[in-house]
């Protein structure tokens, strides 16, 4: 045996939110709970899993979210840009062999940082199946084995915000981060309240989902600053660089892009514009692993702090957890994985343990966690492609 790729698989699937938050999403504020102005509801989620499989069928899951307002590329889309373009880089590599692959996919394909990154995912799941280790061990080892988590609270009315963070207080949570942008005086009156109901010790983050004018934006960020936020994320529109930096030199809270970050180069761009300064990280952002670690070793080195946040499933869960919990230095701010609670399956057998506010990292080799191939098989959304040698 060589550990040599020889099959890539690759299931498009949709898994709808529990019925709770497909209610909140319906009922906040223009029908966008927590989402960006796109014109149907958020109600659920796209995925694309993949396996990759060895010659002696070890095998190393990614998962990648794709939300078409976000993200701009499709499952489908996925699907064909690995099958056409970039799986004959893998197959037939080693899973060892992360840089390699990427600069094989860079040097061949540009972008398409969520495809590339969806098969840089399952090689470091390979790795830590190949040697018996977590996946953690190939991403600086493991430091800590619990992370602290931020609860997500979605832009409804102020009395339901307050209550839903009220909530998540009592079972441990002492970081939130609020859905904001219905105008400068009402987001004032959200933070004032929540301030109000939770105290000075909680840490409180912000999220606009590009809902400002980059002048207005400022006048929104200002109002709030005395209440203490940790940092501000996307005011203003995703591809408005510029922008970004007007509200950054303005304010005092830092600002952290999310729709308009999509690539190792983005954030570096975002940084040298002075446009930003928190680090947010996905599963799907930057691309992979191999270049999470390479955007957090930048933002280390400029004083930057990280933060993750996003909506997987339990396979990208996992990733997130062993990659905080190699890096814990770099995540200044409490990391928030809002899939277990959104969706209404998270594909994997055994649930990530998320108790307290803290989620446990996963025991065993690679990301530690079981692919239920009786839920992939009840999400999917078309049959599973497989690419082989
Ligand atoms: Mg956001």
């Amino acid at each position: 045996m060589k550990n040599e790729i020889v099959r890539i698989e690759l299931t498009p699937l949709y898994v709808p939110f529990r019925p709770e938050i497909r209610q909140a999403m319906e009922s906040g504020a223009g029908g966008l709970g927590m989402a960006i102005g796109a014109e149907e509801a958020w109600l659920g989620g796209d995925f694309v899993i993949c396996k990759l499989i060895c010659d002696d069928d070890t095998t190393g899951l990614g998962e990648s979210f794709v939300w078409l307002p976000e993200t701009g590329i499709s499952p489908d889309q996925i699907i064909s840009t690995i099958k056409g373009c970039l799986a004959k880089y893998v197959l037939g590599e080693s899973p060892f062999n992360v840089e390699r692959i990427q600069q094989r996919f860079d040097a061949n394909i540009t972008r398409n940082e969520v495809a590339k990154g969806l098969l840089d995912k399952a090689c470091y799941d390979l790795m830590g199946k190949i040697t018996g280790r977590p996946a953690c061990h190939f991403m600086g080892g493991q430091t800590v084995s619990e992370i602290p988590l931020a609860a997500l609270i979605p832009l409804t009315d102020t009395e339901t915000m307050v209550r839903l963070a009220e909530v998540f207080h009592k079972v441990g949570y002492q970081a939130f981060r609020l859905k904001l942008g219905k105008g400068v005086k009402e987001d004032r009156e959200i933070v004032e309240s929540f301030r109000d109901a939770l105290g000075s010790d909680v840490a409180l983050r912000v999220d606009y989902n590009q809902a400002y004018e980059p002048p207005e934006a400022v006048r929104a960020i200002k109002a709030i600053e005395p209440f203490g936020i940790d940092f501000a994320e996307q005011p203003v529109n995703a591809d408005d660089y510029l922008g970004m930096a007007y509200v950054q030199k303005r304010v005092d809270t830092p600002l952290m892009a999310h729709e308009g970050c999509f690539s190792v180069r983005d954030f570096v761009t975002l940084v040298e514009l002075g446009a930003v300064g928190v680090l947010g990280l996905n599963s799907e952002r930057p691309g992979g692993v191999t270049n999470a670690i390479k955007v957090l070793n930048y933002a280390e080195l400029r004083g930057i702090g990280a933060v993750l946040h996003n909506q997987p499933l339990g396979i990208a869960s996992a990733m997130h957890i062993h990659l905080a919990a190699a890096r814990p230095h770099n995540f200044w701010y409490e990391t928030e994985l809002f899939g277990y609670v959104m969706f209404e399956d998270d594909l994997i057998k055994d649930p990530i343990d998320y108790s307290d506010g803290k989620a446990k990292l996963p025991r065993g080799p690679g990301w530690g966690v079981e692919l239920d191939e009786e839920a992939l098989a009840k999400y999917a959304t078309g049959p599973t492609t497989v690419i082989k040698k």
